[in-house]
């Protein structure tokens, strides 16, 4: 083929690019068609071949991007969870979960336990796969969620606000206990889980045990009745031992162990 041709080609392949919005296309087609010719491949070969580094490179931003939206206040992964340090985290109970297959099922995953165990850790680890397995993810506190629904409701968006929310696969509420709920919020909170029940999962962490959730919601019915919905299809895991964050500085340990016998044992 003439130099001539090839760069008709090339200008050709530009202008394709650019109308599939597929600009690896054109950065690769030439030196995969040498390591084509080279190797011998096929035709079919070759198009998997060109194809394939637009698709991963779209995949893999479609994860960036939804890892962004999800809005984690930083990334943690499961990789870097050290279960040594935490043996009351069964590691093959959360390897099935990093298949992400739960949230399909609209299961839900609950971590309970003291300050500083690894329970905002593990959430946001399995939100980042969530989302690089293509599921759409969203994370607050429970503190921001309650926000956002009051808010809603105050404005008489609410059932806009649920409906979006009902298009996320994933939403994480973190930190269920810190602050307390008002009788009001905590019933917005519940249709939340109840708009979710069965079709779409949540990870909530507390620091509270269950039995205490009512002195947080301000309202043990509503809080039962949550409970009763979010614990139906989940996995629940307790966190023991001392704070992560405290390593080091055990000197400090016994007023710290007085103060987590008011939370969690
Ligand atoms: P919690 O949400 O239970 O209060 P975090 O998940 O925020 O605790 O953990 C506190 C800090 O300690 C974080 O920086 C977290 O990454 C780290 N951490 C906690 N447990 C572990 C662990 N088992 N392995 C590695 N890092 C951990
Ligand atoms: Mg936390």
């Amino acid at each position: 083929m003439s130099a001539i041709n090839y760069k008709q080609i090339d200008a050709e392949l530009a202008h394709i690019a650019t109308v599939l919005k597929a600009p690896r296309i054109r950065s690769t087609y030439h030196d995969t068609a040498e390591q084509a010719r080279d190797g011998g491949w096929t035709y079919e070969e070759y198009l998997a071949a060109v194809l394939s580094v637009e698709a991963s490179a779209r995949q893999a931003s479609g994860a960036q991007a939804r890892i962004k939206r999800a809005g984690f206040p930083h990334i943690k992964t499961i990789e870097d969870f050290d279960f040594m340090v935490q043996p009351a985290i069964d590691r093959a109970k959360i390897a099935r979960l990093e298949t992400s297959a739960w949230i399909a099922q609209g299961c839900n995953v609950i971590f309970l336990g003291p300050p500083g165990t690894g329970k905002t850790h593990l959430a946001i680890g399995l939100g980042v796969i969530a989302a690089r397995h293509g599921h759409r993810v969203l994370f607050d506190t429970a503190a921001g969620w309650v926000q956002q629904l009051t808010h809603a409701h105050s404005t008489g968006s609410l059932p806009k606000l649920l409906a979006k929310l009902g298009r996320y696969d994933l939403i994480i509420v973190d930190e269920v206990g810190y602050i307390p709920i008002e009788a009001e919020a905590a019933n917005l909170f519940f249709q939340l889980v109840s708009t979710r029940y069965e079709k779409a999962s949540l990870i909530m962490t507390s620091n509270l045990p269950f039995s205490r959730w009512g002195e947080c919601f301000g309202d043990a019915t509503i809080a039962a009745a949550m409970i009763d919905r979010i614990v139906h299809h989940a996995e629940i895991f307790t966190h023991k031992g001392n704070s992560f964050r405290i390593t080091g500085h055990e000197d400090i340990l016994p007023s710290i162990a007085a103060e987590r016998e008011h939370q969690i044992n």
